[in-house]
């Protein structure tokens, strides 16, 4: 089934969540803002889009969870588009103070501008965006206040970082040390209770082969459960080559500094009981390995 004419889908990358642009004869609603170092991007592509929808007013965005990669962009879109930024009502809170601890940016070594909402979204209510009905369901697991948006009449899922064509977002561990297991398997059972026949995730193409891509999910998810090292490996892998894609190359000695000075990975390498700096040398191995990243001359390189 194609997608209804009055929704598009800019598929961005992997430093850039994928964003959901839905408009009406009146408005326009956007769903999520990229990451902050790409938004002058952000901006140009929606001011494209704009010429294209002349008389949409810009008025809803939505993020589907608080990372960096899914909101970065949100103060540059309110500040330039006046956007009323509606957030999951668990999270309104801790943006409206800036609450860092709770939102975890840095926690995360990454950085978010700061930003304020308009109001919340619930789960288990309807939202109207574009000119199409939204159910919205919270998904926990790689973010617990993550909500996915389903429309029924289409059978499309917004899936956020909960459910890629391949796995999923990383599962961090939280303060106890340990990964939501459960509210990940809980999430996948949910999506495969609503019958999506479209997928639109947070990175990466839209998909219709929802019931391949929860079967890939299921076994990753009991494979970490199985393995909870190779989960908090996998985490420190994925925020070291995040880092990359943000800088796109810096000096070794730069990546361990900030290795050494990013909560999450000093909590990582506590729980696995390595030197941090063993822990570090462990992940470029791995990144090298894989080709995810390249090092010549002491440099790191994005790849
Ligand atoms: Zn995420």
């Amino acid at each position: 089934m194609p997608l209804p004419s009055n929704l598009q889908v800019i598929e961005r990358g992997w430093l850039s969540a994928n964003q959901v642009y839905l408009w009406s004869d009146n408005f326009l609603d956007v769903i999520d803002s990229g990451f902050c170092t790409h938004q002058s991007q952000t901006i140009e592509l929606l001011n494209l889009k704009m010429q294209v929808l002349t008389d949409r007013t810009p008025r809803f965005l939505i993020n589907t969870h608080l990372h960096s990669d899914h909101c970065g962009g949100n103060a540059a879109l309110i500040n330039d588009f006046n956007f009323k930024l509606l957030v999951p009502s668990a999270e309104f809170d801790a943006v409206q103070d800036w609450n860092e601890p709770l939102l975890g940016f840095s926690e995360l070594g990454q950085p978010c501008p700061v930003f304020s909402a308009f109001g919340t979204y619930q789960p288990n209510t309807v939202i109207t965006l574009g000119n199409l009905d939204w159910e919205i369901h919270q998904a926990p697991g790689h973010e617990d206040q993550a909500q996915l948006l389903f429309n029924p009449e289409y059978k499309i899922l917004i899936s956020g970082d909960a459910l890629w064509e391949k796995g999923f977002g990383a599962l961090f561990p939280n303060n106890e040390g340990v990964p939501n297991i459960d509210g990940a398997f809980a999430t996948l059972e949910l999506i495969a209770e609503i019958e999506p026949n479209i997928v639109i995730p947070g990175h990466g193409s839209i998909f219709n082969d929802v019931s391949q891509a929860l079967i890939f999910a299921h076994d990753r998810l009991a494979y970490l459960r199985k393995n909870p090292d190779r989960n908090l490996i996998h985490v420190v892998n994925v925020l070291l080559k995040f880092k990359l894609l943000e800088w796109q190359q810096c000096s070794q000695e730069i990546a361990l500094d900030w290795f050494k000075n990013t909560p999450m990975l000093q909590k990582i390498a506590e729980l696995l009981n390595q030197p941090i700096h063993d822990l570090f040398q462990q992940s470029l191995n791995a990144l090298v390995k894989s080709n995810a990243i390249k090092i010549r001359m002491q440099t790191l390189f994005n790849a």
